[in-house]
């Protein structure tokens, strides 16, 4: 299945509407508009993000007026691309590094979307920037995690720092810290059972107080693009967090996550 194919078909409903039209008017806009207005909340994308989307789509594309050579259907066309890059953040977000001592990246998310996953993929990916890096293995909640972790790091080539399940996830987290700090490893990279809670215990019990470290959310990883869900997160993820989508995550094998790129996300989505 394809990410975004309910969305893409769609969006076709609304410029099809528009074939042989001479200009754009308020007038038959009016339903092509409310086509693309369903098409987004269908996919899930947050109610006050399509009100505004659809607001600034239509103020475009009433205002833009005739265009010689650009057919009406085609310029809706493009508005909509261009809203869209907007919408997901312009531009490519880069990973941000600390300037000394270790970068750590701690992954917030609910169960089973891929977050330990991605903590082997995020590794493979940093090994290939000429980054050295090492998995901690917090998720002590989930004993599976540990071993899947393991074997992941194996398969990337990539350490993997872990004891166990009967200590607290903070501990493990700083000791890890300690030890990349000794060996003079690039990034760590903590898997947590990824609940705010056990986050933040690790982040202010561990790392704060004992490193001194600067802490905040510095973006997402947009899971599972070869999946089935409807795409929404992928274009409400900046607008309501006002962070940006930074990596994107689009298979099980390890070398499949990529840079996020909103203009070439845009271009998927409108097919
Ligand atoms: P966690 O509970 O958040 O740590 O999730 P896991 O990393 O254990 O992943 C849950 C399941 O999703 C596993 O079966 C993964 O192989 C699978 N998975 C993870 N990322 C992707 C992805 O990008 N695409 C697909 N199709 N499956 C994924």
């Amino acid at each position: 299945a394809e990410m975004f194919g309910q969305l893409t078909s769609g969006l076709e409903t609304a410029w099809n509407k528009l074939r042989g039209v001479d200009v754009l008017t308020k007038e038959n806009v009016a339903e092509p508009m409310r086509d693309i207005r369903r098409a987004l909340l269908e996919a899930d994308v947050s109610l006050p993000v399509v009100r505004r989307f659809v607001q600034s789509v239509s103020e475009q594309a009433v205002g833009t007026g005739l265009i010689r050579g650009v057919r009406p259907d085609q310029q809706l066309v493009k508005i909509v691309h261009d809203e869209l890059v907007k919408l997901m953040g312009g531009e490519v977000s880069d990973l941000v590094f600390s300037k000394s001592g270790p970068t750590v990246f701690l992954l917030a998310g609910l169960q089973g979307v891929g977050k330990t996953t991605v903590c082997a993929k995020l590794a493979f990916y940093l090994k290939k920037l000429g980054k050295s890096c090492m998995l901690v293995a917090a998720d002590v909640y989930r004993p599976a995690a540990i071993d899947q972790l393991k074997i992941l790091g194996d398969q990337v080539g990539v350490p993997v720092y872990a004891e166990g399940t009967g200590i607290k996830p903070s501990e493990i987290a700083k000791r890890g810290l300690e030890e990349a700090k000794k060996k003079k490893i690039d990034v760590i990279i903590v898997d947590t059972a990824g609940r705010l809670h056990s986050l933040l215990s690790v982040l202010l019990s561990a790392l704060v107080t004992t490193f001194n470290i600067e802490i905040g959310i510095t973006g997402a990883i947009l899971t599972k693009l070869d999946g089935d869900s409807r795409g929404g997160a992928a274009l409400s993820v900046k607008e309501v967090s006002g962070k940006p989508i930074k990596l994107v995550g689009r298979g099980e094998r390890m070398e499949d996550l990529e840079p996020f790129y909103p203009d070439r996300m845009a271009g998927r989505i409108l097919g």
